[in-house]
């Protein structure tokens, strides 16, 4: 069903900018620079979000820091996917108080999915009083606005109503780092897969203007960026919503097009949408890294129905085979949910024989967590944690074995690669990525990052890579 997209009008982002700049002039009237922190939990999207975070409050004059008790604003960016998020996140805004305690004037604020669940904001607003300031995904454009209510009327704000979602441009990013970017192209999910919470947190499926995307594009490629993420929940529905005729096959041409040495990257695909025109493209744009990430959750058809995946495992193979027949040198990875209400031995079973099939690169595992209100919750579940950890215990262990196979088969090869920083370590001193997006690690001068160069694969373990620089660049 189509929905009118809610679009905040660039006057009212101009607004918010000049919001920043009044704080700017509050927050630093004593001539001391206020130091922020922002503190992100969960996916790639809350990055992008957080960097929005970060691009505002740097408007509003504040350094950052990663130190709770030097900040003067601290902001807590939330995960709704897991338990063990929800926990974390609780656990360390209640440590808060501590600072709180020592300095009585911190902004406190929580955002993100999480407080975008009702029972999850009042729960803040309860038991977290050194909370100042809740808000929603939805909301986040306005975050200059809700702070300056809490300065200027010294009271909690609450700003998480249900909302199908907006799009907001002209936010300025503060961005990690200098090579590899986040760029979101949609926002929401319309998916409603039975165990996921994000399309009741994140709103409806809505796409960027493509050339709002390709602008964005080109300036991360004038600032020097190599690696560029295309973000959304299910990218390969881009555009469905507009009807401009640009589909995310398109989207990637017109990215690949933008002169320069720079990687195409996305994030994620959902395998109902997964076309053979995508595989076609992919193959076709010299820019674009060989690599889907494409979540498969379950091996068994019974399963799957219940998660409402919309395919089945045979058709999930069709996809795999076709998009390896355009591009042989695929890097495939993937996301698995173990222990869904009711999966029995013989379901897990064959979850595991897609794996032995497949053969992921690397595989993203998961234990089902049960998230209020979705379907999911209120399936039956006979299953204990621990029936359900031992079939987690032996899907890593494939998993494991599968990924150290897939790199061992690097070794001697010569591979080019991203150089993208460095990894702390006195031996293997850089860290890099192959097209594919395998990390390698390897011996070099911090020179090279930002670098596209050869390197040859001397080892290889589960989780990377090792090579050295080879002779001559590739
Ligand atoms: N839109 C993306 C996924 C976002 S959530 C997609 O569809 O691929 C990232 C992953 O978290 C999912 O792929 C799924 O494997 C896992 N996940 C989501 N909800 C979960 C839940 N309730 N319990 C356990 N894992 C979950
Ligand atoms: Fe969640 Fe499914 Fe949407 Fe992914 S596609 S965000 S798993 S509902």
């Amino acid at each position: 069903m189509k929905y009118e997209r809610t679009c905040i009008p660039q006057e009212e982002i101009d607004r918010q900018l000049s919001i920043c700049h009044d704080i700017f002039d509050r927050i630093t009237a004593d001539g001391r620079r206020p130091l922020a922190m922002v503190d992100t939990y969960g996916c790639q999207q809350n990055e992008a979000d957080s960097e929005k975070l970060r691009g505002y409050l740097a408007e509003m004059g504040c350094g950052f820091t990663g130190d709770e008790y030097q900040a003067d604003i601290i902001v807590v960016n939330t995960c709704a996917v897991r338990e063990h998020a929800e926990m974390r996140v609780l656990g360390n805004v209640g440590a808060l108080n501590h600072t709180k305690k020592a300095r009585p004037d911190q902004l406190i604020a929580v955002c993100g999915c999480m407080v975008q669940q009702e029972h999850m904001a009042e729960k803040i607003k309860k038991s977290y009083p050194i909370v100042n300031l809740v808000f929603g995904p939805h909301e986040l454009w306005r975050f200059p606005e809700l702070l300056l209510q809490v300065m200027e009327k010294r009271r909690r704000i609450f700003a998480t109503e249900k909302n199908a979602g907006v799009v907001a441009e002209g936010i300025p990013s503060k961005r990690d780092g200098s090579v590899k970017a986040w760029l979101s192209i949609m926002y929401g999910c319309n998916n409603f897969c039975t165990y996921c919470v994000v399309p009741y947190v994140r709103g409806r499926e809505r796409s960027r203007l493509p050339e709002d995307i390709v602008r964005e594009a080109r300036e991360l490629v004038a600032a020097g960026y190599r690696d560029i993420t295309l973000l959304g929940q299910n990218v390969n529905s881009y555009g469905k919503d507009l009807d401009c005729g640009v589909d995310f096959a398109d989207l990637i041409r017109m990215i690949n097009e933008i002169p320069g040495d720079f990687l195409i990257r996305f994030m994620t695909s959902h395998p109902k949408d997964a076309s053979e025109k995508l595989f076609q493209t992919m193959a076709a744009c010299e820019k674009c890294a060989h690599h889907i990430h494409l979540p498969v959750q379950a091996g068994s058809n019974r399963i799957l129905r219940a998660m409402n995946r919309s395919y089945t495992r045979e058709k999930y193979l069709e996809k795999v085979a076709a998009a390896r027949k355009w591009m042989p040198d695929l890097v495939l990875t993937t996301d698995i949910i173990v222990g869904f209400p009711g999966e029995t031995d013989e379901e897990f079973a064959e979850t595991l024989s897609l794996c032995e099939e497949v053969r992921f690169d690397a595989m993203f595992t998961f234990i089902y967590s049960k998230r209020v209100g979705t379907p999911a919750a209120s399936m039956p579940d006979p299953y204990t944690r621990a029936d359900k950890q031992k079939h987690f215990d032996a899907l890593t262990e494939l998993a494991n074995r599968i990924s150290a196979e897939k790199h061992a088969a690097y070794i001697g090869t010569r591979q080019r690669v991203l150089v993208d920083g460095e990894t702390g370590r006195e031996e293997y001193k850089l860290s890099a990525r192959t097209n594919g997006g395998r990390l390698v690690h390897l011996n070099g001068s911090s020179d090279l990052i930002g670098k596209f160069i050869a390197v040859d694969i001397v080892s290889g373990n589960t989780w990377a890579l090792y090579g050295k620089v080879a002779e001559q660049d590739g």
